[in-house]
């Protein structure tokens, strides 16, 4: 169960230079940008806006800037987006490494969210690469289903 992926991401990014890349394509890093990236560093799960709002600094930015942050964050691929078919966006950091990689279980009754470090042999995208000529294949992966408290 504790199997870790051995592919790793195409576009390795140290989480140190997460700053440098948005100066690199000449953003400037406002201070609720940069309060957005620490809130994401410290979180284990993908995040609504609204929680990456409650855990900012008390009157730092408006909801409306932390939707615009997230936005230009997913653009310059800083954070991915995920849809778990409830209505609400989450996001979650980038951070290029080969630990990365990994797959997400959901509760559709309360939305948990595990994290799972299981993910499929490295053989299967191996053979569907050679079987349709693409290069450079990555995957996403969710699960659904109901968590042990909702069971009750
Ligand atoms: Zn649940
Ligand atoms: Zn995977």
């Amino acid at each position: 169960m504790n199997r870790k992926c051995h592919h790793a991401q195409s576009k390795p990014v140290q989480l140190g230079n997460l700053e440098e890349k948005l100066h690199s394509r000449s953003l400037k890093i406002t201070g609720p940008r940069q309060a957005i990236l620490e809130v994401m560093r410290q979180e284990r799960h993908p995040a609504t806006a609204k929680e990456i709002m409650a855990a900012l600094p008390k009157g730092i930015c408006d909801l409306v800037t932390v939707y615009r942050a997230m936005h230009l964050l997913e653009k310059i691929e800083l954070v991915r987006r995920f849809d778990f078919g409830d209505g609400t966006a989450r996001f979650e950091l980038v951070r290029g490494n080969t630990e990365d990689h990994h797959h997400h279980l959901v509760c559709t009754a309360c939305s948990l969210v595990v994290e799972l470090e299981e993910c499929f042999p490295n053989a299967l995208e191996q053979r569907i690469a050679q079987t349709s000529g693409f290069q450079r294949l990555s995957h996403r992966l969710e699960f659904f289903g109901i968590c042990p408290k909702c069971q009750l």
